[in-house]
């Protein structure tokens, strides 16, 4: 099957759950503990021998193990585990690969959290962290040493939106016998990392994939060793770690999924439409769907290309005074709301570099081209993206950025 044959929306459709008396939803596990009729079949489910029995909610959940299904489903990947949040899907699983005296080759634009994970919290553990221009392959390459187990970057950067290749960096993973772990989370559906090679495929499902900023979520996908591996009650990172994901939250998120499809459409037509307005009136817009998008062409080439190019997109208007009052102005005339996250039905905006990345030291910020004026839009579902962008166009002129 070539990389382009696979459909993760079709995935998603296909699966099949009722619930206990024949709902068209699956049944949501209410418990956190769960009774046995035999001493010994207790046993065995807490060693993990016992398929189909649950013993205890932190494990697992009927309700997970249905989500988690449906994401790997999605990315192509033998099975997931999901969690409580983003965070507690990515931190888990670098610290299953990784222990005292190893290495980890980073694309130095992640998210702030992540970024603040390696940086910050690691070396604590004896585990160091190369941070790299992710677009330079013989940047990253140079930076893998002896003791490298992973390389980690995302797919379209948080909040650059660089794009990685995924296929290149794949290669080169295989070469060193290294893990390369993807952080999907900006372009669900639209990428499907496990499909380019990527070892382990990580969303923060607090985004676009629930999609109603009502809750947080994660997930781990990869294959059934790896997640076994996570599971494990003896020394499994997901296990002791404990971000495990509430089964009513995991009922919800799976409902949302179902929708993920046409929202990613909606996100991205919105995103594309608003891109090329505002670089035509000559503001410096980045969009993974422009031509003038460095990593237009590469992103091109390995999206699933019904789904665009994303809802992401960022402006920068020279300065934080004039993009702190150009959002203010924004929400006000209910345009928007000015917070941080994304995938929400409404557009969301904020300023990368006082908020989302201030765990990026700032002159790290400027080497990367992190500016002051730089804001980040989470493009909604609006209907009528021709009278959103009228609005938009008349707060930038009364602010005096256009
Ligand atoms: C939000 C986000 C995370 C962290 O997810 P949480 O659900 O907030 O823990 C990780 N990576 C990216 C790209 C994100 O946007």
């Amino acid at each position: 099957m070539s990389k382009h044959d696979f459909k993760p929306a079709n995935n998603i459709q296909d699966l099949q759950y009722f619930g206990e008396f024949g709902g068209v939803n699956p049944s949501i596990s209410d418990s956190s503990t769960y009774t046995f009729l035999s001493a010994k079949t207790m046993f065995d489910t807490f060693e993990g021998n016992a398929d189909g029995c649950y013993l205890y909610s932190r494990h697992s959940t009927p309700s997970n193990l249905y989500l988690g299904e449906a994401l790997a489903a999605m990315e192509g990947t033998e099975t997931a585990n999901v969690a409580a949040s983003g965070m507690g899907a990515i931190t888990p699983t670098i610290l299953q690969f990784c222990q005292a005296g190893d290495h980890i080759v980073s694309s130095r634009t992640i998210y702030g959290g992540t970024y603040a994970f390696l940086k910050n919290f690691t070396p604590r553990l004896g585990i160091e962290t190369s941070f790299v221009d992710i677009t330079k392959l013989d940047v990253v390459e140079a930076a893998i040493t002896p003791e490298t187990k992973i390389i980690f970057c995302e797919c379209v950067s948080n909040p650059l939106l660089e794009i990685a290749d995924i296929e290149a960096l794949a290669k080169l993973a295989k070469k060193h016998k290294l893990q390369l772990l993807v952080d999907n989370t900006f372009s669900p559906l639209s990428i499907s990392p496990a499909k380019l090679g990527a070892d382990v495929v990580l969303h923060s499902l607090t985004k676009f994939i629930n999609g109603s900023s009502d809750t947080m979520g994660g997930v781990v996908c990869g294959n059934q060793e790896l997640i076994d591996t996570l599971r494990n009650v003896n020394d499994g990172a997901s296990m002791l770690l404990g971000a495990s994901m509430d089964s009513l939250r995991a009922a919800s998120i799976l409902k949302n999924l179902r929708t993920l499809h046409i929202r990613m459409q909606q996100h991205s037509s919105n995103a594309l439409y608003l891109a090329e307005k505002f670089e035509s009136d000559g503001l410096r817009t980045v969009y993974p769907g422009l031509k003038s998008h460095p990593g237009h062409e590469l992103m091109k080439r390995q999206m699933n290309p019904q789904y665009g190019f994303g809802g992401m997109l960022t402006i920068d208007v020279g300065s934080l005074d004039k993009a702190n009052e150009l959002m203010e102005l924004m929400q006000e005339r209910n345009l928007g709301y000015l917070a941080v996250s994304l995938g929400f039905y409404k557009t969301l905006f904020s300023a990368p570099g006082s908020s989302t990345s201030s765990e990026i030291p700032e002159e790290e910020q400027a080497q990367m081209g992190l500016t002051d004026g730089l804001i980040r839009f989470s493009i909604g579902l609006d209907a009528d993206i021709e009278r959103t962008y009228n609005s938009m166009k008349q707060c930038m002129q009364e602010v005096g950025v256009l």
